[in-house]
């Protein structure tokens, strides 16, 4: 008995000095760097433009699930973190080099990603991209699509038919990526005229597309730019100061909407509300482009003399601007301020925005009231 219960005590004494050892291991030989963990979101500030929300968007990216290098949850962090409030994955119907792995679904990339954009507050467009010879059929992104897998037929306008049928908003891609000019081929005008395509890419990536902004304003189609990222976006894009730093912010699309939701998005697309960001510039219809402008930029006067007037601008949005008032430049910074003399009994001045674009080589010209 006696025995037993020394036993007993050694048994408690051995666990408690293990139990010990353990805590202590806890404590000091394992610890983690930074103590609390959080994802940076940094968003590219708009204002609010005559009642309507501006939604960061961008409607082209792609997965593992076509030929991209990731995975479909990634992409949405990645858009949570690069501030955007829309995201599309649009991943290749025609080309997938990992499909003996990926599987037969088209779908596929969209349901993965869904649960964590729904936490994340991200609204996911259910997309694919149409992928066909570029520049005689080219490539097509239909957005808001029910089920990618219909679409996948061999004929090319039975596919966009297909698409439309579902009600899908259908984006004409990169005219000119790969190419030496933007094209507009028959079968491209003829999706247009037939009313399946609503819009077109003036920005994919890197690529700047000034005829294609004209064709979209000559024909009433809406105004897209997209990153079209394959691999990690902060590798192409540079995403607040990692990767190569090309630019501070993706290539986004803005929609103007007034309520957050998936119908609002779909619905202010069909109606050509929308604007194309990329690299600090703004492309699109003048009257938005100037509506944004004059959302964004509060001029103030501070003082005056027998020869000129003092006048604060203030851009409270993130867009640079680049602006000329007869014939002399300025850079209005986002979110900052500058002071700009004007002449005595000016009541408005006309301030050409050089980082906006309305037409291919033309800038819009916007009256600012003193
Ligand atoms: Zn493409
Ligand atoms: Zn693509």
């Amino acid at each position: 008995m006696k025995y037993s219960i020394r036993f007993s005590i050694s048994l408690l004494a051995a666990w408690l000095m293990i139990a010990n050892i353990g805590l202590f291991a806890q404590n000091v030989n394992k610890q983690n760097f930074p103590v609390k963990k959080s994802a940076n979101r940094v968003e590219l500030a708009l204002p609010q433009v005559n009642g309507y929300a501006l939604l960061r968007c961008d409607f082209h990216t792609h997965t593992v699930f076509s030929d991209g290098l990731v995975w479909p949850t990634f992409r949405v962090y990645e858009a949570w973190k690069g501030g955007l409030d829309v995201l599309a994955i649009t991943d290749h119907i025609e080309y997938r080099p990992y499909k003996k792995y990926s599987g037969d679904d088209l779908n596929a990339s969209y349901e993965i990603a869904l649960p964590v954009a729904d936490e994340l507050g991200i609204m996911l467009v259910r997309g694919t991209e149409i992928t066909r010879k570029q520049g005689i059929l080219g490539h097509f992104n239909g957005l808001f699509i029910k089920d990618a897998n219909p679409i996948n037929t061999p004929d090319p306008e039975l596919s966009i038919k297909t698409a439309w049928e579902q009600g899908a908003y259908i984006t004409y891609n990169h005219p000119a990526w790969a190419l030496d000019t933007c094209l507009l081929t028959d079968f491209q005008n003829s999706m247009i005229d037939k009313g399946y395509v609503k819009g077109i890419e003036v920005f994919n990536n890197d690529e700047y597309y000034p005829r294609a902004l004209s064709w979209c304003i000559d024909k009433g189609l809406g105004v897209y730019s997209a990153s079209d990222v394959h691999a990690c976006l902060a590798d192409d894009f540079g995403i607040h100061g990692s990767g190569s730093a090309r630019s501070e912010f993706r290539p986004m699309t803005f929609v103007f909407v007034k309520e957050k939701s998936l119908d609002a998005v779909k619905d202010a697309m069909f109606k050509g509300l929308t604007l194309a960001y990329f690299d600090g510039n703004v492309a699109g219809a003048e009257k938005l482009l100037a509506s944004l402008f004059l959302a964004s930029i509060k001029v103030e006067k501070l003082s005056q003399t027998a020869k000129q007037i003092s006048c604060r601008f203030s851009n409270i949005s993130g867009i640079p601007y680049n602006i000329s008032i007869d014939n002399k430049k300025y850079t209005l910074d986002g979110k900052s301020a500058i002071l700009i003399n004007l002449g005595v009994g000016l009541k408005s001045v006309d301030c050409m925005v050089e980082n906006m674009h309305c037409y291919e080589f033309k800038h819009p010209v916007v009256q600012l009231s003193l």
